[in-house]
């Protein structure tokens, strides 16, 4: 695919150099039926460095993830080759079935059919602690 002529899709910019795999993994773009690429390194003037993230398909992302991964990621929808909306991205207070509690000893651990549920609980440090046991997210 020609990355920069998508027609329909979505374009995540101003990922933190390094997350954009993480961000791909988590969003389960693995999984897509579309093409997908990951631009890591780009040089930015404002950055420094940063990833990018494109993929040809009008689909619905789940902007929980964007904003847990990287609050200042932008998403950038394009429709019949313009660019129509600039989704602003917020770290999430709740994020639900996007990462799993580490701690074995954690009641999700043998309740597998728990949701897993994660909760903002420091702001300036991007801390999430899971709802059941407390640990932190890494
Ligand atoms: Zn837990």
């Amino acid at each position: 695919m020609n990355i920069d002529s998508i027609q329909n899709g979505v374009v995540i910019d101003h990922i933190a150099a390094g997350c954009g795999m993480k961000l791909f993994n988590l969003l389960g773009l693995d999984g897509l039926d579309a093409s997908v690429a990951i631009i890591k390194n780009v040089q930015s003037k404002k950055m420094g460095k940063k990833d990018i993230i494109k993929i040809d398909a009008d689909i619905a992302l789940n902007l929980d993830v964007i904003g847990y991964v990287d609050p200042d990621a932008t998403v950038n929808i394009i429709k019949n080759g313009i660019l129509t909306e600039k989704l602003s991205i917020d770290m999430p207070e709740t994020l639900v079935n996007v990462i799993k509690c580490k701690n074995p000893r954690c009641i999700t651990s043998c309740e597998q059919e728990l949701d897993q549920i994660f909760k903002l609980s420091d702001r300036d440090n991007k801390e999430y602690r899971c709802i059941y046991c407390e640990t932190k997210a890494k």
